[in-house]
């Protein structure tokens, strides 16, 4: 079994609609529509951590200087 990314659903992959290598990886679809969406814009499908790293770097300079003007308030 392997998860759909796009709608969550667990499949198995001889029984897959279709089938993409994106970024090194391979990923299942249990219909075509659920391919398509994910060709279209995978990264809203694949919740990478690298991207959450980036995000949460991005955020940690932003509370520093939301924190900052709090204190600034006080
Ligand atoms: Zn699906």
């Amino acid at each position: 079994m392997i998860k759909d990314p796009v709608c969550g659903m667990y499949i198995n992959e001889e029984e897959s609609a279709g089938s993409i290598i994106y970024q090194g990886k391979k990923y299942f679809f249990c219909a075509p529509g659920c391919k398509l969406s994910f060709v279209i814009s995978p990264q809203k499908y694949i919740q990478q951590s690298s991207s959450d790293i980036s995000a949460t770097a991005g955020t940690n300079d932003l509370s520093n200087t939301e924190k900052e003007n709090d204190h600034e308030n006080n």
